[in-house]
């Protein structure tokens, strides 16, 4: 029986909601949009929005700015980066992230990941050791956490310091902390496909007093770093005022305002995201030769994104099921792919970063698909989704004897 096509958006986000728009409204009609355009005594948006982070996030301080990859290039500024210095990042992650290395002038070295998708530690052990990098841009790509006790062990013996790219792992949490608190700092974005959104943002957190006030000097705080909602006390300022150079990458009180209401429905939306990827899980999971990354027990995740492997099946296989599957309406993304589609680009076409060696990651993305799980799907349409998934994989899948 042919199966029905699906119809629904990958690319679709909620509507904003009323409480949102009125948000968005009141700030347009007060015409501050400037984070430092304030009335007397006045808290801006965008501090509010730091203090309600800081709080979510249980970070004693926190920046709002432009970007995810903005969020990530001072923070290794403000963590001491010098020109032309190695930092150790995933072998699989987005571009933002090699790209956040080249624009605060660092040199990236990847690192292997594993067939459950998180960095690589006996590959990132053996390149701290022949590196001796001080610097480790840690990404929990598409959600996926290392075990982060073992990580944390490991920077500690390697005196390394750890930044964690938190793009896809804001809410998420090992045994019980938070993603993005274990280390010196935690980079989050707030981009359309986020788990926040207002088109473009950042957020920074720390808990480094230090470290929290050159991060804000750098982000362009034109000498009114006392007006910030999450940040240091002013002594913490009163050395690198002056030799600290402003990279405007500040966030905005329209985009603040509007993340506001969003962030106070974050756990929701986080149980909402689960059910969905659940009910694709358990579609996926009676595939033949269909693999999908442990979930490891302390991890508490954001299904906001599934992948899964088909190990063993050929690149023109694996042409045909993502073909089959956008025949039927499920757009699945497929990181094997010679030249970078969409969102899906790797290691190969970094041309700005040194050419690198990982066969192991190669292996693993030659037969990586992945897919988007908006919240505008229903369960229900999840569990038709993974029934298309299904189908094609088994039509695609190589004869297992
Ligand atoms: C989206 C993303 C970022 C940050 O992206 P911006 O577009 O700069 O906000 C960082 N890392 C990963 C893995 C991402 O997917």
């Amino acid at each position: 029986m042919p199966l029905k096509p699906f119809t629904g958006s990958f690319t679709q986000q909620e509507a904003l909601d009323d409480n949102v728009i009125a948000a968005a409204a009141t700030v347009l009609k007060s015409g501050r949009l400037h984070r430092y355009n304030t009335a007397e005594g006045e808290l801006s948006k965008a501090s509010e929005l730091e203090q309600a982070y800081a709080l979510y996030q249980g970070a004693r301080f926190c920046l709002a700015c432009a970007s995810g990859g903005y969020a990530m290039a001072i923070a290794l500024r403000a963590a001491g980066l010098k020109p032309g210095e190695t930092v150790l990042t995933n072998g699989f992650t987005l571009a933002p992230v090699p790209g956040a290395i080249a624009s605060a002038g660092g040199k990236s070295v990847l690192v292997e990941i594993t067939a459950d998708l998180v960095i690589d530690l006996e590959d990132l052990e053996r390149k701290a050791r022949s590196t001796g990098a001080r610097f480790l841009l840690l990404s929990n790509m598409r959600g996926h956490l290392v075990d982060m006790d073992r990580l944390s062990d490991l920077v500690r013996r390697h005196s390394m310091i750890l930044i964690e790219d938190c793009a896809h792992t804001m809410g998420a949490a090992w045994n019980g902390r938070k993603s993005g608190g274990f280390g010196l700092a935690g980079c989050f974005s707030t981009q359309t496909y986020k788990h926040l959104n207002s088109g473009e943002g950042g957020l920074l957190t720390s808990d480094d007093p230090d470290f929290m006030a050159r991060a804000i000097l750098l982000s362009g705080s034109y000498m009114l770093y006392e007006r910030h909602g999450a940040a240091p006390p002013a002594e913490a300022f009163g050395r690198i005022r002056l030799e600290t150079p402003n990279m405007s990458g500040r966030m905005d009180n329209l985009r603040a305002a509007i993340l506001l209401p969003q962030l106070a429905r974050l756990e929701n939306s986080i149980d909402r995201w689960n059910e969905r990827y659940l009910a694709v899980e358990e579609g996926l999971r009676p595939v033949e030769g269909l693999v999908l990354p442990r979930r490891p027990e302390a991890e508490r995740y954001v299904g906001s994104s599934i992948q899964f492997r088909l190990p063993g099946l050929s690149r023109q296989g694996a042409e045909a099921l993502v073909a089959a599957c956008k025949a039927l309406g499920v757009e699945l993304k497929w990181f094997g792919a010679a030249d970078p589609v969409g969102f899906t680009s790797t290691h190969h076409s970094w041309r700005y970063v040194d050419p690198q060696l990982l066969p192991q990651t190669d292996h693993v993305l030659s037969s990586l698909f992945d897919m988007r799980l908006p919240l505008t799907f229903t369960v229900e349409e999840c569990r038709h989704i993974a029934s298309i998934i299904a189908h094609c994989a088994h039509g695609s899948s190589p004869s297992v004897p």
